[in-house]
Order: structure tokens, then sequence, then C-alpha cells
């Protein structure tokens, strides 16, 4: 054959593999809402309608839900989160001692190397849990009236804060938690004043967190305080900072976890 035409042939085979190149691999996550202390119905019902919206049109990821006790009982096991071939869990305004059957047992399932994202409340369930404050990073203190705040960024190179829009306003219910300690977290949108009362930097707790990353062992967890308000789940800028945080603790994209920085 003559050479051109093998070339040729080798070019139009290379072109063609390249077109057909499956997609990444869809992933799954359970949503898990039960709620064992307060229930945010307006949260939990929008959050469900966006995070399934979010996942359709990314394509990144499905979802099944988890919905109260018994699906916790039933699902929240690491033999039915493998037999279901799960990537991770989302824990949608979550609170209270869930009955999670196993804990440490679940815990060391993200540990293996799983996605575990909360939202809002996630952060106010097993109060008191070392185990499960040591993956999730910080613990619900209390917050004030619902009010605007501008978050502030930073680490501008991770993917849940790489297309934050500086100068983003937004009125939300603003969590204070207990810690804020960025020796535990890698911290990716904070406030540099208290929501409410404006108190500054010098002033505890003057370091607002509102969103982190961190790694359970193998496993990677994105944290985000957003989730209060149906308006907040509908906001296109929280939206891409909530599916940019999923995917890099699914691992469809690159983003440091190290803990900090100090306080700036
Ligand atoms: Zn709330």
């Amino acid at each position: 054959m003559e050479l051109r035409i093998v070339a040729m042939l080798a070019l139009a085979a290379i072109t063609l593999s390249a077109a057909y190149a499956a997609p990444p691999k869809k992933k799954k996550l359970l949503l898990v809402s039960h709620t064992a202390g307060f229930r945010h119905d307006e949260g939990i019902a929008a959050g469900e309608k966006t995070l399934t919206e979010i996942g359709q049109v990314s394509g990144v990821f499905t979802l099944e839900m988890c919905r109260n006790a018994d699906d916790v009982k039933r699902m929240l096991t690491p033999e039915y989160l493998n037999a279901g071939k799960f990537d991770g869990v989302i824990f949608n305004n979550t609170t209270g001692d869930l009955g999670i059957p196993d804990l440490k047992a679940f815990l060391d399932w993200i540990k293996g190397g799983k996605a575990f994202i909360g939202m809002h409340a996630a952060t106010d369930t097993y109060h008191g849990n070392a185990d499960y404050l040591d993956l999730i990073g910080d613990e619900f203190l209390t917050h004030g009236a619902q009010c605007t705040i501008e978050p502030l960024v930073q680490d501008a190179k991770h993917p849940a804060t790489a297309q934050w829009e500086k100068g983003t306003k937004i009125l939300e219910e603003v969590y204070i938690f207990k810690h804020n300690d960025r020796s535990k977290v890698r911290v990716l949108l904070y406030l540099d004043k208290n929501p409410n009362d404006g108190r500054p930097v010098a002033n505890q707790p003057g370091d607002c967190l509102i969103a982190w990353c961190k790694a359970h062992g193998k496993g990677k967890v994105f944290y985000t305080a957003f989730g209060h308000r149906a308006d907040v789940w509908g906001n296109e800028v929280v939206r891409r900072h909530m599916l940019g945080g999923i995917r890099w603790a699914l691992g469809n994209a690159k983003g440091s976890a190290v803990p900090g920085p100090a306080r700036p």
C-alpha cells in the first residue's frame, strides 16, 4: 500500500476513536435528607430539585433519594452502598442523630475513597460526635436573622470557587460555626466579619467560614453552608459553586485539600 494512503487511514482511525471516545462515566450519589432535629422543608425540597437538575444538565452524576429513618437504616451501610456502586453521599439539610446503623463503618466507607458532600444543616448533624465532626470539619453553633452577605473567595483555583463572581451578594440564613478552625479544613469561601453584628476579624467570631473542603483518608469532603432558602438553591453562582464542589469530591476535577490558609 502506498505510504500516503497508510498515513491517511491511520489519521482517519485516530479521528474516529477520538469522536467515539466514551464520555466520563456518570457517578452515582445517595442524597440523604432525613432529619432527627429541626426540619428544613424548604431547603430539602429545593435541594432535591436543584441537585437533580445539576446532575442531569452537567451529566456528571445521578441521584438516589434517602429521605427518612427507614431509608437511613436500609441504605447508609457499606453493604448497600457497595452493592449499588455508589461513589458518595450528599447530606442535604440533615439534622440530629440520623440513626446510621454503624456510623464508624459508614465513615470508614468514605475514608476508603468516596465523596462526602454536606449542605447547610449537615453541620447541625451528630452534635458532639467526634468521629462525624472529624469527617465534616466543624459544627453549627448558631445563626442570627437572615441577612445579605458578600462572600470572599479564599481559593480561586478550586473547582468550587473558580467560577465565583466577585461581589456576588446573597440573602441567606448565615451559619456561625463553633470552631472556624482553619488548620482542620481548606477554606473556600468566608466572611471577614460577623454577618449579623459586623464585628471585625479581631473579635471572635469575626472569621466566619462558609465553604470548605478536606480529605478524609482517601475520601474527599466538600461542605457549603448555603442551602437554607429555596432562592439560594436557584442562584446560578451558588449552583456553579455546588457543582464544582461535587465534581471535586467525586474526583472529576482537581483542587487542593491542604488545610488553611491562616486567617488573612
Ligand atoms: Zn437553616
